[in-house]
C-alpha cells in the first residue's frame, strides 16, 4: 500500500505531485486539494501527504505504527530536504515544516496543527543567519515550543500565556511585539523549563536525557510525536461530537500533511490570511475574508487582534503585487472547482504562497444565490445548482427576524457572522448553556471568542455572541455550519466569564448571567431584553432554485396541516394538496367538553346532541381547509387517538378530589367527581397506543365516522355550490385487516351517497387507509382491493416493527443505542431500512390488488432529506410533511430524482 503521496515542486521547479483533488478518501480534503492546485500551477510550499488509511491502522492497531510505515515517511522527509535543499534541524539553513491535520470532510478547528516543528537549539542559529532576523527566529522558536507543548503534548496553554504576560510585565510592554530579541529568546529557555516540568517523562520516555525531561531536540522525534499526536486528534472528545453532529463516519481517519513553512511575520511585507472567493453569508460576487500584516498562521482566526478586509491587501505597500495575484487566483479557483472556495494564504515577503483550499462553507441564503449565479455565468448546470443547496440548509432561511415593527435599544453592535435571530438568556460558559438547555431555558452564549472546547454549548444555545474575532473566527464558522444565528467582534464588549456578566464599555449597562438578550446575525446587533420574533418572507432566490427542483422531481409534495392558516401557508411554500389533515386538533378547547360528554354519558339523547354539536363545529373546519386548498386533494383522517386523550388525567382529578375533601367541600359535589374518576378509569388501559384507537374507535362507536363524514361530504357539497373544487379525501386509519376497512369504507360510502341526495349534488370522494401496521404492509394487496389509497404512516410503522414506543425514544435506551451504535441513527427521525421494507413491499402488493392506488408517506419521515432519498426510490408518488418543511422536501426530492 502506498501510505505517503509527495505535493509541489522538486528542486529543480518540476511538479512532483503525486495526488490530486478526487483522493480526499486518501489524503484528506486538504491534502487531496494541495495537490490539486500544485497540479494547476499555483505556488504550494512543497511537502507530503500520510494517508487517512494509516491513521485508521494505527488507531485500530492502539496507537501502533503499521510495519513499514515509519520507513516510507523517513524517505519522504528525506525527498522533501532534497526538493528544498535544506535539512530538518540544520544549523546552517534549516528547514522547517508545518504538520497539518486534514480529514476527509472539514471539520474546522477540531484537529491540531503545529507549525514551524525542525527548530532546535542548532537550527536557530541557522533561522537567524539566513534572516538576520533574530526577533523573529526566537519568536518562531517560542512559538514552536508553545504549540508543541499544547497541541503534541497537551500541556496547559496558560502556562505558557502566563509566561509571557509575566515577561511583558516585568518589561513594561504593552504587546507581544514589544518584546525584544533577547527577551524571546529569555521566553524560550522559560518554557523548554515549564516543558521539562509538566512533561510526564514515564509516558514519554523518548524525551528523557540523563534521567530528566527534556524539550526534544531531534527533530524526528519532533517530527514523530506531532504526526502521531494528529493521528490521536481523529478520537479526540470534540472531534467525536463533531462527527457525531455533522453524521460523519467515525472510521474515516485523517490524513498528516507535513509542509515546508513559508512566513507570514517576516516584517511588513508579509502577511496571512483567510479568505472567500464570494460573500458566504449573503452570496454577493465580492471578495472577502481578513488578512493580518506580520502575523502567523493562526493569528487570523483565533482573533487575537483585530483584522482587515481582503479587499484592502492590494493597497499596502509591499503586498500590491501578491494583492493583485490572490484575486486571479481567485478565479483561477473557482473556474477550476467550479464553486466558491475557501482560501488560506501567506505572503512572504511579497511572495504569495497558497496554504489551503476547499470548497466554502456558505450561508443558506449565500448557497442559493452562489448556486443561481453560477448557473447564470455558465459555470455549473441547473441540476448541479439544484444540488449545489443542502436541503437542510433551507431551514435557515426560515429562521426568525426581530419583528420589523418591535422597538428595541441596540447596546452594542459587530459582525452580523450568521443571519437569524436569537433571543434567550445570556450564558458565559458552554457547560452553562449545556445546562440552562437542558432546563428547558432558552440561551445565548456569550464568549471572548469560542474555540472547539465550546461545542457542545454552542449546539444547546439559541445563538452566539463574542467580543472578538472575525467574520472567520471560530465562532463565526461553526455558528454558519450549524445555521445558529452569530454576532462576533462586539468591541464594546467586556466579559467578565468568571464573574458571569460583560460590561458595554461606554455605558453602566452589565449584563448579567440570566439576563435576557436578543442578537440579529443578520444585521449584527445586540439588544438588552427580548425582542419579538417573526418568520421571514421567503427570498426570491429560494423560490427560483425551487422551481428548478421541481423541473427535476417525480416525487409529489403535500403537506400536513389541520387548519386554514397553515393549509394557506403550506400552499405558498407549494404544497401540491394536504397529504394528513388530523381531526383530533380539531378537538380541543371548548370542543374538548363536548367530546367529553359523548364519552362519559350513557344517556342516548345526550350524546346524540353532543355529536350533532360536533357536526355544526367540523363542517366549518373542513370548509375552511378544503376552501383553503381548494383544487387539491385533502386527505382527512377521522378520529385517530386513544378516547382516554380526551379525557381528564385521572390522576390529576384523584388530586383534585383530595383537595376537595381538605376544603370542606359537599358531599355532593365529591361524589360527582368520584362517579367521573371512576368512569375514566374505566377507559385506563395498559397499552392505549396499541388499544382503543384509529379504526377501531370507527367500529365500537360508529356514530363518530358517520357524523365526521357527514361533516366532510356535506362542507364539499357547499363548496361545491359556491363554485369552489374540494377534493376531499376520507382516510381510515391504524387498519390491520381488510374486513375492518371494508366495514368502515361502507358506512362512509353510504353517509356520503345521503349528503350527495339530500344535497343534490354528485359527490366523489376517494376512501382509503394508512398503512402504519406491519400486518396491514404484509397483506397490502387484500387491503388495496378497499382502498382508493395508502399513506404509509411511518411513524406508527417504526414504533409498531421495532416493538420502541415512539412517545418514550428520548428516555433510556435509545440514546444509549445510538452511542453504542447498536443503532446507525433514530428510525423516527430517518426511516429505517427495515421499515422502509415494508413500506416497499406495501406498495408493491398494494399495486398488485390495485393498479390505480395512489401511494404517500405521512409521518415525520416525510420531511427528512435521507428519507425522501429512500421514498424517491421506493417509487412513492409523494411524501407529505409540516408545512415548513415543504421546501426542504421539494429540493430533496429533485436531488433524489438527479
Ligand atoms: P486548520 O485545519 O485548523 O485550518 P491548518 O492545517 O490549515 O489548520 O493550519 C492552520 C494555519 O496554520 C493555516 O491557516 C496557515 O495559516 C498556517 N500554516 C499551516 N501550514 C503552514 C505552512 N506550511 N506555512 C505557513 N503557515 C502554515
Ligand atoms: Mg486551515
Ligand atoms: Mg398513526
Amino acid at each position: 500500500v502506498k501510505r505517503v503521496y509527495a505535493f509541489g515542486k522538486d528542486a529543480n521547479g518540476n511538479n512532483v505531485t503525486e495526488g490530486n483533488t478526487d483522493m480526499k478518501w486518501v489524503l484528506g480534503g486538504k491534502g487531496a486539494n494541495l495537490a490539486e492546485m500544485a497540479n494547476i500551477g499555483l505556488p504550494v510550499p512543497p511537502g507530503f501527504t500520510i494517508t487517512c488509511q494509516t491513521c485508521m491502522e494505527y488507531a485500530n492497531a492502539g496507537n501502533v505504527w503499521p510495519e513499514g510505515a515509519l520507513d516510507t515517511i523517513a524517505e519522504y522527509r528525506a525527498d522533501l530536504e532534497e526538493r528544498m535543499g535544506k535539512r530538518l534541524g540544520d544549523a546552517e539553513d534549516p528547514l522547517l515544516v508545518s504538520v497539518r491535520s486534514g480529514a476527509p470532510f472539514s471539520m474546522p478547528g477540531m484537529m491540531d496543527t503545529v507549525l514551524n516543528l525542525g527548530l532546535n537549539d542548532a537550527s536557530i542559529q541557522g533561522l537567524i543567519k539566513q534572516t538576520e532576523n533574530p526577533r523573529f527566529a526566537w519568536d518562531s522558536y517560542r512559538r514552536f515550543i508553545q504549540m508543541f507543548s499544547n497541541v503534541v503534548m497537551g500541556l496547559d496553554g496558560d502556562l505558557f500565556e502566563n509566561a509571557i504576560v509575566a515577561m511583558k510585565n516585568d518589561r513594561g510592554a504593552a504587546s507581544d511585539t514589544d518584546l525584544t530579541a533577547d527577551d524571546l529568546q529569555e521566553l524560550v529557555g522559560e518554557f523548554k523549563t515549564i516543558f521539562a516540568d509538566n512533561v510526564d517523562g514515564e509516558a514519554y520516555p523518548a524525551l528523557v536525557v540523563d534521567g530528566a525531561v527534556q524539550f526534544p531536540q531531534d527533530p524526528m522525534v519532533q517530527l514523530q510525536l506531532a504526526i502521531e499526536a494528529v493521528f490521536g486528534s481523529w478520537n479526540n472528545p470534540r472531534a467525536v461530537l463533531y462527527r457525531a453532529t455533522n453524521k460523519i463516519a467515525d472510521d474515516l481517519g485523517t490524513a498528516v500533511n507535513v509542509q515546508s513553512m513559508v512566513f507570514g511575520n517576516k516584517g511588513n511585507t508579509s502577511a496571512t490570511g483567510v479568505a472567500f472567493t464570494r460573500n458566504p453569508a449573503n452570496g454577493a460576487k465580492e471578495f472577502y475574508g481578513d488578512y493580518l500584516v506580520n502575523a502567523q498562521g493562526e493569528d487570523v482566526v483565533a482573533g487575537i487582534r483585530n483584522t482587515s478586509p481582503i479587499a484592502e491587501l492590494k493597497e499596502v505597500e509591499g503586498l500590491e503585487e501578491a494583492g493583485a495575484q490572490l484575486e486571479e487566483i481567485f478565479g483561477v479557483l473557482e473556474n477550476h472547482f467550479r464553486d466558491m472556495c475557501d482560501i488560506e494564504f501567506t505572503i512572504e515577503q511579497g511572495k504569495l504562497w497558497m496554504l489551503q483550499t476547499r470548497a466554502g462553507k456558505r450561508t443558506a441564503a449565500a448557497a442559493l444565490g452562489i448556486a443561481i449565479a453560477m448557473e447564470r455565468e455558465g459555470l455549473i448546470s441547473k441540476e448541479e445548482a439544484v444540488m449545489r443547496v443542502a436541503p437542510d440548509q433551507l431551514d435557515q432561511l426560515l429562521h426568525p427576524q426581530f419583528d420589523k415593527d418591535a422597538t428595541y435599544d441596540v447596546v452594542a453592535r459587530g459582525l452580523n457572522a450568521s443571519p437569524g435571530a436569537a433571543v434567550g438568556e445570556a450564558v458565559f460558559s458552554a457547560a452553562d448553556a449545556v445546562a440552562a438547555t437542558e432546563a428547558g431555558r432558552k440561551c445565548v452564549l456569550v464568549r471572548w471568542e469560542t474555540n472547539p472546547d465550546d461545542l457542545a454549548g454552542m449546539i444547546a444555545a439559541e445563538g452566539i455572541l463574542t467580543s472578538h474575532g472575525g467574520k472567520t473566527s471560530h465562532a463565526a464558522v461553526i455558528a454558519r455550519g450549524m445555521g445558529a444565528p452569530c454576532v462576533c467582534g462586539v468591541e464594546a464588549l467586556k466579559i467578565d466569564a468568571a464573574k458571569k456578566e460583560a460590561a458595554i464599555a461606554g455605558t453602566d449597562i452589565v449584563i448579567r448571567e440570566g439576563d435576557m438578550i436578543s442578537i440579529d446575525g443578520t444585521t449584527g446587533i445586540v439588544v438588552l431584553g427580548a425582542v419579538d420574533l417573526v418568520l421571514p418572507e421567503l427570498t426570491g432566490d429560494l423560490d427560483t432554485i425551487l422551481e428548478w427542483a421541481d423541473e427535476f422531481r417525480t416525487l409529489g409534495v403535500r403537506a400536513n396541516a389541520d387548519n386554514p392558516e397553515d393549509a394557506e401557508l403550506s400552499r405558498g411554500f407549494g404544497a401540491e394538496g394536504i397529504g394528513l389533515c388530523r381531526t383530533e386538533h380539531m378537538f380541543l378547547g371548548d370542543r374538548k367538553q363536548i367530546i367529553q360528554t359523548f364519552i362519559l354519558n350513557d344517556d342516548e339523547l345526550i350524546r346524540e346532541k353532543a355529536v350533532a354539536d360536533l357536526y355544526e363545529a367540523q363542517v366549518g373546519d373542513f370548509y375552511g381547509m378544503f376552501k383553503a386548498m381548494d383544487g387539491l386533494p385533502v386527505i382527512v383522517r377521522l378520529l385517530d387517538p386513544p378516547l382516554h386523550e380526551f379525557l381528564e388525567s385521572p390522576r390529576e382529578l384523584d388530586v383534585g378530589i383530595a383537595k376537595l375533601e381538605v376544603s370542606g367541600a359537599s358531599a355532593d359535589v365529591i361524589a360527582e367527581k368520584r362517579a367521573l374518576l371512576e368512569k375514566i378509569d374505566g377507559f385506563a388501559e395498559q397499552n392505549p397506543m396499541l388499544g382503543m384507537r384509529g379504526c377501531r374507535l370507527g367500529i365500537v362507536y360508529p356514530i363518530l365516522p358517520v357524523m365526521q363524514v357527514r361533516a366532510i361530504a356535506t362542507a364539499c357539497a357547499r363548496l361545491q355550490k359556491e363554485g369552489f373544487a374540494p377534493k376531499p379525501e376520507i382516510m381510515i386509519p391504524l387498519v390491520s385487516v381488510l374486513p375492518e376497512l371494508a366495514k368502515l369504507r361502507g358506512v362512509a360510502e353510504a353517509t356520503i351517497a345521503e349528503v350527495a341526495e339530500a344535497e343534490g349534488v354528485e359527490l366523489s370522494i376517494p376512501v382509503g387507509t394508512m398503512i402504519e401496521l406491519p400486518r396491514a404492509a404484509v397483506t397490502a394487496n387484500e387491503i388495496a382491493t378497499e382502498a382508493d389509497f395508502f399513506s404509509f404512516g411511518t411513524n406508527d410503522l417504526t414504533q409498531t416493527t421495532f416493538g420502541f414506543s415512539r412517545d418514550d425514544v428520548e428516555g433510556e435506551f435509545v440514546p444509549q443505542y445510538l452511542a453504542e451504535h447498536l443503532l446507525p441513527y433514530n428510525p423516527f427521525a430517518t426511516i429505517d431500512p427495515g421499515v422502509a421494507k415494508l413500506v416497499e413491499m406495501g406498495v408493491e402488493l398494494g399495486h398488485e390488488g390495485n393498479p390505480d392506488i395512489v401511494c404517500g408517506v405521512c409521518g415525520e419521515h416525510g420531511g427528512d432529506p435521507e428519507s425522501i432519498h429512500t421514498f424517491n426510490r421506493i417509487g412513492l408518488d409523494y411524501v407529505s410533511c409540516s408545512p415548513y418543511r415543504v421546501p426542504v422536501a421539494r429540493l430533496a426530492a429533485a436531488q433524489a430524482a438527479i
